[in-house]
């Protein structure tokens, strides 16, 4: 079944209960060209990058050619947005249909920008060039640093404009996930489906994310409702160390299977500010950067209530197994956060003073506005001087008791300094040097800064000489930098 390009398509969401998709194909587009191609990406696929460069392959990625063994459907999802619960689905997206690789490992992939669905609601199922490429620098960035998330194979231009507040010129992202099942796909089966039609989706959440809860387990919802929980405290911890906040935590954005999804008005916090937003529709802070462990948390109770019938038959003990399930998700967190934390620090051992000794650090960069990536990068490079903080009496204070932690423990002062080099990145998808490389590709089609940036990114422990430059702030860093979806 596999075709020149090494598309070997499965369709296992097509043998759910038909309320969950709508079956449709692309809507074609006038002249498309490939933008960009994700090529280790591809070959990890088992995909072969010159045929998905052909006149085929990138009919394939724009939608005017659904390639064999593809079957695309429009998902139906429900969500939470900023709090307010609406029915939603995939109004200009669909699911070709799931890559499997020789390893037998199975990807969804997904065409983002191919038209209007049943569930475009006003909307014109079109993407713009700008904000695909941004997913793709981001979503590259992100898996970069080690964190779960989807990622971006390829950007194809349309040669149509679509109208937003000017014209812009379109484009599909074609996107890779381990699915793209959400905690809203669960609020939509349990509010508009059976409970046969929830328990369907749950067990085949559980076989695709979660095969080890799979077995004879004696309550294998609870157990799969533990799993995506646990997945999710350590997804959000690892999202607060490297300074990433999200912007629009809406629980039909939060994946099932625990990785990063949805990256429309996303960006990297620069100086320490727990209230750091950046999104333009975020007017409240609700998604604000210090929020985003209590929303996961509240996300996920909305997806344990969406459980709830297939946890116990008695209601109330349901809700007692949910609640005792999510009381983890802080436990979890914390565990995970203190000790990335620690290793920002060079630390390895464990003390209970850590903690104060971190948010004492923390407290002090909020008050200098010292940038939050580089300061770690100071730490780091055994240059403490290198940060605003310096020349203040309490930062000296608590870089002597820094050393006189790091002196509590075996390890040297050189495998202190390793474990900080694999834990602070030398470089973070910089909001004006994203910028840079988006006005370079989108106004004059000129992708060099993007490829040089994506190369920087892709290596973000590796330190080297060139990225020094990537951690260099932006000359003025007083105008709000602000993000539109
Ligand atoms: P998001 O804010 O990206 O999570 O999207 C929320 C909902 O709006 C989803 O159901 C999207 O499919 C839908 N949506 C976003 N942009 C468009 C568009 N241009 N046309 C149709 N639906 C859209
Ligand atoms: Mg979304
Ligand atoms: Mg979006």
């Amino acid at each position: 079944r596999t075709n020149d390009a090494g598309w070997a398509f499965d369709n296992s969401y097509v043998r759910l209960p038909d309320i969950f998709y709508k079956r449709m194909n692309p809507a074609p587009v006038k002249s498309p060209k490939l933008a960009v191609l994700n090529e280790a990406l591809a070959e990890g696929l088992a995909l072969n990058p010159q045929a998905l460069r052909s006149a085929d392959g990138v009919a394939a990625f724009a939608g005017n050619r659904v390639p064999d063994g593809a079957a695309p459907l429009a998902q139906a999802y429900a969500g939470h947005q900023f709090g307010h619960f609406n029915m939603l689905g995939d109004g200009r997206a669909l699911l070709l249909g799931e890559q499997i690789t020789p390893q037998g490992q199975r990807f969804d992939i997904q065409l983002k920008g191919s038209g209007r669905t049943p569930y475009s609601r006003g909307g014109d199922g079109r993407a713009a060039l700008g904000p695909m490429l941004r997913e793709y620098i981001i979503s590259e960035a992100m898996h970069g640093l080690g964190i779960p998330t989807t990622r971006s194979l390829a950007v194809v231009t349309t040669g149509e404009t679509i109208l937003r507040e000017t014209e812009l010129p379109g484009a599909v992202l074609a996107r890779i996930a381990a699915s793209h099942i959400r905690v809203g796909t669960f609020q939509y089966a349990a509010n508009w489906g059976s409970v046969d039609q929830l328990r369907a989706l749950a067990d085949h959440a559980v076989e695709r994310h979660y095969p080890e809860t799979a077995g004879e387990s004696s309550n294998r919802y609870l157990d799969f409702l533990k799993g995506v929980i646990a997945r999710q405290a350590s997804l959000i911890a690892k999202w607060q160390l490297v300074g990433f906040i999200h912007g629009v935590m809406n629980t039909d954005n939060m994946a099932i299977s625990g990785e990063t999804i949805d990256y429309g008005p996303c960006a990297f916090m620069d100086l320490y500010d727990p209230a750091t937003v950046f999104s333009s529709i975020d007017i409240h802070g609700r998604y604000a950067y210090g929020n985003q462990p209590s929303i996961a948390v509240w996300n996920l109770a909305r997806f344990a209530e969406a459980l709830l019938p297939l946890l116990d038959e008695n209601e109330e003990h349901a809700v007692e197994l949910a609640e005792d399930a999510l009381s983890a998700f802080a436990v979890q967190y914390h565990r995970h956060w203190l000790s990335g934390m620690r290793a920002k620090l060079g630390i390895v051992n464990e003390e209970p003073e850590d903690e104060k000794l971190v948010a004492d650090l923390l407290r002090m960069m909020k008050e200098h506005g010292a940038d939050y990536t580089n300061t770690f990068l100071a730490f780091t490079y055994g240059k403490p001087e290198d940060t605003p903080l310096f020349g203040h009496e309490p930062y000296e204070q608590w870089l002597e008791r820094l050393k006189a932690r790091l002196s509590r423990q075996e390890q040297s002062a050189a495998e202190s300094e390793q474990l900080m080099r694999r834990s602070n990145p030398a470089v973070i998808p910089r909001n004006h040097r994203v910028e840079e490389a988006l006005e370079a590709a989108v106004s004059r089609g000129d992708y060099g800064p993007m490829e040089r940036l994506l190369a920087v990114l892709s290596q973000p422990f590796a330190h080297s000489a060139e990225q020094a430059e990537y951690a260099e702030l932006p000359a003025c860093t007083n105008v709000p930098y602000r993000t539109f979806c």
